[in-house]
This record gives structure tokens, sequence and C-alpha cells, in this order.
């Protein structure tokens, strides 16, 4: 095949490749100014906005892993059975005594182990009758002993900026006694879907040139998971004055305006104009399949992204570039997709000179490894495909693919939080 359709035409830019494409729009993110404090609770998933030390140990004391007795082991004879008196018992919660000589103290999950006991042991192997417990020896010194410390020392950082907050996140906060967490305030992401055609869903369709508007859910839905403020600017009609109005609205709300559709060079696309005429735009063809035009600039303070219109596409070149330009404007400090390696289901023998990412789901095969199959049709028409899909494979330009070859998979779940 000739290389002629990659040539750009006159008054075009070359394609660019999609490392470079995420690299500029990378290089220009920013985190947010403007931080706030917010409860444990209400700070899932947004982002920590400077380093968390935690002021004390944890477990603070040492403390027992089991149900049992805490006992010295000097007091116990060398072999055969082993008969102490219980002298305290200490359920979670309490404070114990020191432990006296020769004797055994009865101990719960969590209680702190009695200063003098060196060991617990659990009481599946005792036998208590008449406050005396025996069991057989020897037993192991330092056993069932959580130790002070151990999870976390005083002093040390728990949870560094610019994480994005888990609940595992808040539950480590909440071990440590923190109560509330500093956030970077969250992003406000304008979304409009332009398109003459678009018809909202719930409404009939009026005539066959209709179609509904599926990117505003999409999109919408996708900022929601990703924790964004979004301002729904609706639909904007295919024409030049209303495209400029929007925007300049949009401008003045947002950090982020995202639009799908209107960026070809087409008489109805009035996106690239209006951003031209409003503000500064790059508009890039890169060479990935699907989604080739892509848009990226500012208005005013606010950052501009136009993905195509097609909703396949959308959907991938939000994974692939809005997803982490936003994580980066959030503050976060991880930005780049997790991908592994994993065998191919399926043979792709005709690949493409573009970079393909094609729809496609992990599947246990009939030896129970998990390997990888892709929807049926890869067309960008089949919107199908990626609710079926439960991530993407990335396809090198050319990359013939056999099955049972390692191939790249990226998880949406990784993509999303
Ligand atoms: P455009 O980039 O505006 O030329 O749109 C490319 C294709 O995507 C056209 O077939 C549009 O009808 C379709 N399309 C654009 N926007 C949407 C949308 N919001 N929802 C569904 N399809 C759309
Ligand atoms: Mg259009």
């Amino acid at each position: 095949m000739s290389t002629c359709c990659d040539m750009p035409l006159p008054g075009t830019r070359p394609m660019l490749s999609m490392d470079e494409a995420l690299a500029r729009i990378l290089a220009q993110a920013r985190p947010v100014a403007g931080q706030e404090n917010v409860s444990l609770l209400d700070a899932l998933n947004r982002v920590l906005a400077s380093a968390q030390v935690s002021a004390i140990d944890v477990p603070g004391a040492d403390n027992s892993a089991m149900d049992g007795y805490a006992l010295r082991t000097t007091d116990l004879p060398a072999s055969g059975e082993a008969s102490l008196p219980v002298s305290q018992r200490i359920p979670a919660g309490q404070v114990a005594q020191p432990l006296q000589a020769g004797t055994a103290a009865r101990i719960f999950t969590g209680a702190p182990v009695p200063a003098g006991a060196d060991t617990v042991i659990i009481q599946e192997v005792c036998r208590e009758e008449d406050g005396v417990v025996r069991f057989p020896v020897p037993v192991k010194a330092g056993a069932n002993i959580r130790r002070a410390g151990e999870d976390i020392r005083k002093g040390r950082e728990v949870l560094a900026a610019g994480t994005r907050l888990t609940p595992q996140a808040l539950g480590l906060a909440a071990s440590v006694g923190l109560g509330s967490l500093p956030v970077f305030r969250r992003l406000q992401v304008a979304v409009l879907s332009t398109g003459d055609e678009l018809v909202e869903p719930g409404m009939p369709l009026a005539h066959s040139g209709q179609i509904y508007n599926s990117n505003r859910y999409t999109l919408i839905s996708l900022l929601r998971r990703l924790d964004c403020e979004v301002i729904d600017l609706g639909r904007v009609r295919d024409d030049y004055g209303e495209t400029c109005a929007v925007l300049d609205r949009a401008a003045g709300q947002a950090d982020l305006i995202l639009s799908t559709g209107g960026v070809s060079v087409g008489e109805e696309d009035h996106v690239k104009s209006a951003l031209e005429a409003r503000g500064r735009l790059d508009l890039w063809r890169i060479a990935i399949k699907p989604g080739k035009p892509l848009a990226f600039g500012q208005i005013g303070e606010a950052f501009f992204i136009g993905l195509p219109g097609n909703p396949v596409s959308s959907f991938v070149t939000f994974q692939l570039f809005v997803k982490p330009f936003i994580a980066a404007c959030q503050g976060e400090r991880q930005t780049a997709q997790p991908a592994f390696a994993v065998a191919a289901a399926f043979d792709w023998p005709k690949p493409d000179k573009r970079r393909e990412f094609l729809r496609a789901r992990l599947e246990p095969g009939d030896d129970g490894q998990i390997r990888v199959g892709i929807y049926p049709s890869q067309s960008s028409g089949v919107l199908s495909s990626t609710v079926w899909a439960d991530g993407l494979v990335d396809v090198a330009p050319n990359q013939v693919i056999r099955a049972g070859d390692a191939v790249t998979f990226l998880p949406f779940k990784g993509l999303l939080p």
C-alpha cells in the first residue's frame, strides 16, 4: 500500500502519533488552583492536595492477633503440657495490667498484650477449667502478636500529594485518625454536542436525517465518574454565531470545554472557526483508529478539547487523551494509563498503518487462562462494541496478530476510577 493517505493535504497539518499528541496535551495541563478541606466521606475520588503524615504508630501498642491466652514462654516446661492460672481477662478496648509471673491472661483479638507476655496461644489448642488453662508445649515465642507500628510508624507519610482517594486510601487516613483531608477543588467541565441532526433521547425522531444524541450521555457520565463538575450545555446547532456564543459562555465558567463533532473542515463544521476567532486552536490529525481528528485549544482561561462526533471515536479518544489530561488538571500524580500484556484469542491479519484500538474484552479460555477477544465488528459506527468490551487492545501500526500472541490491553476500569 502506498502511504499517500498520510501525506498532508494542502492547508492541513501532518498526522501526529498518539504519543506525540498526548505529550503535547499533557505539557499544557496544570493542576487547578484552589483547595478545600473535606470530611473523609466526602473525599472519595477527589485528589489529595498535600501529603499526609501519621501522628501515631499503628497499631499503637502490641496487640493480640487472635482470641487466646497471653503468657511468658520462660514460665513454661520444655515439653508435655503446661498449666497456668488465668490472672486477668483483656477484651479489646481495655487496658492490660502487667502479667503476673507464672500466669496467663485470657485475651481477645485486638486487645493490648500485657507487659511481660511474649506470646499468645490460640484458644483452639487450650482447655480452661477452674481458672487454669492447659495447653501442649513447646510454643513459639512472639506468635500471634501484632507489633506496635507494624503497619505505620509515627511520622511516616501515609498518602502522597496527588493521590486519587480510593476507599482504601480513606480507610488508611481514618486509621491514623485524620477526620478530613485537603483536596483540590473540583474541575468544572462544560460539555456540548454539536450537530443539527441531534435529537434528545425521549423525543421522537421527526425524519430519517435525525439521530439521537448519544455523546452527551456518554461524556457526561464519564466526567461524573472522574469526579468533575459538569456544566451541561446540551446540543449546539451547526451555526457559527450560536457556536461562538456558547463557547464564550462556557469559557466564563469552565476549566475545560469538551465538545463533540464539528471539528472536521466541512462547511457545516463551525467549532474550528469559532475557536480560532475566540481563542487559540490546534487541530491535529492523529494517526489512530478510531478517532482521527482531535482539537485542542484555549478560550480565555479555559482549555478546549474537541472530540470527533462519531460516538465510538469520541469514547475512545476520551479514554486516550481526555482522561489523562483531566487527571493532570485535577492534580493527580499518576496519569499514565494502566496496560498489560495478555494472549490474543483472535487473529488480526490485515492491520492498518495507523495505530489501532480494538474494542476487546478479557475471557477465560478452555484451559482457564485469561485471553483477550475482540468484538466481531470493529467499525467505528458500532457503538454496541463499547458496551460489550471491557477495554481496548492497542495494535501498533502494521502489527499482524495471530491467536496466542501477546498483545497490549488497556482496561476501561483502569482508565476510569
Ligand atoms: P461530525 O464530526 O460532526 O461530522 O460527526 C461525525 C458523525 O458523528 C456524524 O455521523 C454525526 O451524525 C455523528 N455524531 C455527531 N455528534 C453526535 C452525537 N452527539 N451523538 C451521536 N452521534 C453524533
Ligand atoms: Mg456534525
